[in-house]
């Protein structure tokens, strides 16, 4: 019977799948581990890292490098994927975006990830607090890239194009998973909507002939088919997708949607090539991807391929 890596019938009743040898957790800890977190507290600042429980972060933190969460620590949507509690939101911090651009500095960092909990709240959604914290970035600290992973602003163009005016070198959305499991996993997400999204910021970027790179990500062991993982993937690519990443989704507690199944290394690779050869130039995939893994280097080999372009 062909495995098309649909698993039927397995409920979150059902005990959790025993994790595969492939997906230990790196070691946390360690005196730059220890130092970005010190940094983090006194800035008073939310990293995703923390907040989802990414089991890259000791890698990260080791490293040198976080992706900073703006706009408060609670979420007005409640996909079922996600670690990040819902509830009453806080009011926007205006000196935020300065504590972030300050850390950017003592962090030393070449390239900055900053996303946000969803704030269906705010008029513009958190839009001009992202533009202002890119701004504030840049000021600071000259030669920064930054990578900018945003909500879908409930679809608002007005709201995107703040954040592109401030000219992120990356503008990345998250699809997160097939469109078939969206009712279950983003109640309050629309998949058209989210690739109208990515379509818009690669149109934008293109009539201004801006150097933003437009890309997505999603997770894989949610029940997705492969059929429609490369449906989804022909949609990131006609959207305007020259990023993207796949990664394994890890459930944060027995509350969250369940893992269906373990995907193997070699099928993230084969996916991979299947992204390439679609025309995502660059897809990073992998067990431990996430998000923003490795997104300095995504963003640096897609500008020196566009300089010798040129
Ligand atoms: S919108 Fe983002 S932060 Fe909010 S619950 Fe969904 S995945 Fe988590």
């Amino acid at each position: 019977m062909k495995n098309d890596g649909l698993i039927p019938g397995l409920a979150s009743a059902d005990p959790p799948l025993r994790k595969p040898k492939w997906l230990r957790m790196k070691r946390q800890g360690g005196e730059d581990y220890n130092d970005v977190k010190r940094l983090l507290r006194s800035a008073s600042l939310n990293t995703v890292c923390e907040s989802a429980n990414c089991p890259n972060m000791g890698e990260c933190f080791n490293s040198r490098t976080a992706t900073f969460m703006l706009l408060g620590e609670v979420c007005t949507r409640h996909c079922t994927f996600c670690n990040i509690p819902g509830g009453r939101v806080a009011a926007i911090d205006p000196d935020e975006p300065r504590r972030v651009a300050e850390a950017v500095r003592e962090l030393a960092l070449k390239f900055a990830v900053v996303t946000s909990v969803n704030r269906d709240d705010l008029p513009d959604g958190g839009a001009a607090h992202f533009a202002s914290t890119i701004r504030r970035i840049r000021r600071l600290n000259p030669g920064c890239g930054v990578e900018v992973l945003i909500p879908d602003f409930l679809g608002d163009p007005v709201a995107l194009e703040t954040v592109l005016t401030a000219a992120p070198e990356v503008l990345n959305h998250n699809l997160e998973t097939v469109p078939r499991l969206y009712n279950d996993m983003r109640p309050q997400a629309d998949y058209r909507r989210s690739l109208q999204v990515l379509k818009r910021s690669r149109q934008w970027a293109d009539s201004f002939d801006a150097d933003i790179r437009v890309k997505t990500g999603i997770m894989v062991g949610v029940g997705e088919t492969r059929d429609e993982v490369v449906d989804l993937m022909k949609d990131a690519a006609d959207h305007g997708v020259r990023i993207m990443t796949i990664g394994q989704y890890l459930q944060p507690s027995l509350k969250h949607h369940p893992v269906l199944r373990y995907v193997e290394p070699a099928e993230f690779d084969e996916l991979a090539v299947v992204g390439r050869e679609l025309g995502i130039e660059w897809v990073e995939s992998g067990p431990m991807v996430r998000s923003s893994y490795h997104a300095r280097e995504q963003s640096a080999a897609l500008a020196s391929s566009l300089s010798r372009e040129l």
